[in-house]
């Protein structure tokens, strides 16, 4: 059995050191990392840092054509189904935190499926079906169940739920489980600590362990990430890109996406550690695909309709629309409190439009479970 994981990967490096490296690029590492044909990490650091500031035109412009080059001109939409905002774990900077006091709710299988309709007749056939950490409640028995209960209105489904261990993703699998997203949120041990004190999640290693186990367990597509704000952004997406070198030559039969959620205001809310601006998140978004031209890059609706509209020919994939971020938002409970506020809340229908209008095609069908099963 394959034991190695990223673990032993991360223990070589040091976040101090990496401070001083990125920190201390120049232009000169910056038209380097620009001019070359294929990048390792050392040009990734150079294109996420100050240095590459003056360079963001150049920046935007190339990661234009390698993403229209390997991705043609289209925008997979996606939107998330948030089945339960029960959750054992604290974390500072979430509304669903255990020791916040709001309603707690789960979905049940008729719930499930008046929500389910509800996305459905936007458009999709793609959903991300979304729970809080509470394992009596929202465990892989509810999950696979979930997973029954929507197959009928879908062909692709991807989760957002609790690190589990290789075994449940084996099972969920072959119930048709095609893609994972798991964030780290911060790669900053320490701070990681403080962030999340109570709970499964304060379990640094088992989750930085956790896209290994969905390697290992075939899972077609893993989503990657930090939680922009909680630390230097920068140390923290130089892991996110190490992570993704480390997983793309252990398990080059997955896919991988990327994600870039920045601090949202929620109720009794944590204000962001390290601010990231508009144009530091489009020089991120490009140096991730100047570095890897196949991964996938996703923007949610935490962020701005002008930064959103503006960002669709830079280098993104996916985009999520119409989402709602509470158990039962769509249809069920439409007041119940959010995970985080929204701030882009155009229909699927208006976003649809915009990316028509830049001359791209929304997709609303990721890669089919049917494709899966005959493979
Ligand atoms: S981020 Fe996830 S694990 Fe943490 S409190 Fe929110 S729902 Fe629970």
């Amino acid at each position: 059995m394959n034991s190695k994981s990223f673990k032993s990967v991360f223990e070589k490096y040091n976040w101090g050191e990496l401070v001083d490296d990125i920190y201390s690029k120049t232009s000169d590492n910056v038209q380097d990392a620009l001019y070359k044909s294929k990048r390792t990490l050392d040009d990734f650091k150079a294109l996420i840092s100050p240095a590459a500031k003056p360079y963001l035109e150049q920046m935007a412009q190339l990661s234009h054509e390698l993403t229209q080059k390997r991705f043609g001109k289209t925008i997979q939409m996606y939107v998330p189904l948030y089945l339960s905002n029960e959750c054992q774990n604290i974390c500072t900077y979430c509304g669903f935190s255990f020791d916040n006091k709001i309603k707690r709710k789960t979905l049940t299988d008729a719930e499930i499926i008046k929500e389910a309709k509800a996305i459905k007749s936007m458009g999709y056939d793609h959903v991300l079906l979304v729970t809080g950490e509470a394992n009596t409640t929202v465990g892989v028995d509810y999950l696979k169940n979930a997973m029954r209960v929507v197959r009928p209105y879908f062909s692709h489904i991807a989760l957002e739920v609790q690190p589990l261990d290789e075994n449940d993703y084996l099972l969920l699998a072959a119930e048709g489980l095609n893609t994972v997203l798991v964030y780290q949120e911060t790669y900053h041990e320490e701070d990681y600590k403080l962030h999340h004190p109570k709970g499964k999640k304060s379990n640094f290693n088992y989750r930085l362990e956790t896209p290994d186990r969905l390697g290992k367990a075939g899972i077609h597509k893993i989503g990657l990430g930090t939680l922009i704000g909680l630390e230097d952004w920068r140390v923290d997406s130089f892991f996110t890109a190490l992570h993704l070198e480390y997983l793309e030559k252990t398990y080059w039969q997955t896919k991988y996406s990327i994600s870039f959620p920045r601090l949202r205001p929620f109720s009794g809310g944590l204000e962001p550690k390290v601010e990231m601006n508009d144009h530091e998140l489009v020089q991120l978004i490009c140096a991730f695909r100047i570095f890897n031209e196949e991964v996938e890059l996703s923007m949610s609706t935490r962020e701005s309709e002008k930064f959103r509209d503006h960002i669709i020919k830079l280098g993104i994939t996916s985009m999520s629309a119409g989402s709602k971020t509470n158990p039962g938002g769509y249809v069920i409970d439409k007041q119940s409190l959010e995970q985080f506020e929204i701030s882009d809340e155009r229909t699927p229908a208006e976003i649809a439009t915009i990316i028509r209008r830049q001359g791209y095609e929304p997709v609303w069908k990721d890669w089919d479970y049917a494709l899966q099963k005959k493979n």
